[in-house]
């Protein structure tokens, strides 16, 4: 089948696996053992990688906390932020990815209060919304940068402005914005969780991207890996892997051009009976949420086996209920399940694109 779920994975690019191959085999050192030149060897590895991806940032190397991926990032940005405080308040929406929503419930049952701001029709959390949720024990503010299933666009920048002006910590799952938009020079929030496999680096990693003055306490205790932050022998394959991911970014970022001209001709092409899920305005050019009325999902899904198109979040596709992110923007269950996601990324082609128009006029028209 032809791949259009680029939001749920990504193939490693063949650069990343290059630069990663030599830290399996002959590189192998752990980075820790610091009497000798195997180690060594893997501890410059480590620092080259984390150096290279707080320049983008342009933060101190001390602000990457490498972790196993973007639910462990949420998790320690989250938990690892409100954890030995006095249980209070805290914001976030119900446009976020199970990896936040299952953490604050879990800080809900440690006696948090969280807030979970509805966006508006067209997917977007409004900042004004925002702000009229800030109680006095407010204390964290998380909203994802970039939504998995709609494609949307958080303005992170009023929310950190926001929670500056409020003195609050404003942590983003930004794993889809990554590559997608330019975070460069801009005003970030103070805590980012980011993961590899999402652009073109490895599975099994990513970051906590913590801005100098937030404190957080370690989720996870040993060997005081990480700054004792994140213990446990760094995944120094994976590490290399992440940072040669993150300098596609402006290879990624000049791509979004073409991606969005996919995503036109799509659109223009989908049946009028089709519902586009979200309008083009503040969204990311690679995602496309469609519904189809009247169609059951099952056979939606069974009618299209030459592509392979998700129906939301590929991390809750093994429950087959009702994506909750397209119920808050007002889609029934029926409409929910009835929904294709595609997204596309560098590997997509015009050529594939044609194919998918006509494939799905001919199987679901
Ligand atoms: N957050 C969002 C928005 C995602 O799309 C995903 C993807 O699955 C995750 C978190 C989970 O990331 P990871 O697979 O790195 O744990």
């Amino acid at each position: 089948p032809i791949y259009f779920d680029y939001a749920a994975t990504t193939p490693v690019h063949p650069a990343v696996l290059n630069d990663m191959l030599p830290y399996f085999t002959e590189d192998f050192g752990n980075a820790g053992s610091n009497q000798h030149y195997y180690g060594w060897v893997a501890e410059e590895a480590i620092q080259k990688s984390r150096a290279s991806i707080a320049k983008y940032f342009n933060l101190p190397a001390s602000s990457i906390l490498f972790t196993s991926g973007a639910t462990e990032s949420n998790n320690l940005g989250i938990q690892g932020f409100l954890s030995g405080r006095k249980p209070g308040h805290m914001i976030t929406s119900t446009l976020e990815h199970k990896a936040v929503l299952a953490v604050c419930q879990h800080m809900e049952s440690l006696g948090w209060s969280v807030t979970y701001v509805t966006p508006n029709e067209a997917g977007i959390i409004d900042v004004e919304d925002v702000k009229a949720a800030i109680q006095s024990d407010t204390v964290l503010i998380s909203l994802m940068l970039v939504n998995n299933e709609l494609g949307t666009i958080t303005d992170y920048e009023a929310i950190r402005a926001l929670a500056d002006a409020h003195q609050l910590i404003f942590h983003a799952d930004a794993t889809q914005a990554i590559g997608k938009i330019d975070l460069q020079g801009k005003d970030l929030p103070h805590l980012m969780s980011v993961s590899g496999h999402k652009v073109y680096g490895p599975k099994g990693i990513g970051a906590l991207i913590v801005q100098p003055g937030v404190q957080i306490q370690p989720l996870v205790f040993g060997g005081d890996q990480e700054r004792g932050m994140r213990s446990g022998t760094l995944a120094v394959p994976q590490i290399v892997g992440l940072a040669a991911s993150f300098q596609l970014i402006p290879e990624l970022l000049s791509h979004a051009q073409t991606l969005a001209e996919y995503k036109s001709r799509i659109e223009k092409a989908i049946p009028a009976h089709w519902k586009l899920n979200v309008s083009r305005a503040s969204t990311v050019p690679h995602i496309l949420s469609i519904s189809l009325p009247e169609t059951d999902w099952e056979t939606l899904f069974q009618s299209i086996p030459n592509v392979a198109i998700s129906n939301g979040a590929a991390c809750n596709a093994k429950t087959h209920l009702p994506s909750h992110v397209l119920k808050s923007i007002g889609l029934s269950d029926a409409e929910a399940l009835a929904t294709l996601r595609i997204s596309m990324g560098l590997g997509t082609t015009s050529q594939d694109v044609d194919f998918l128009i006509s494939y799905l006029h001919e199987k679901l028209n």
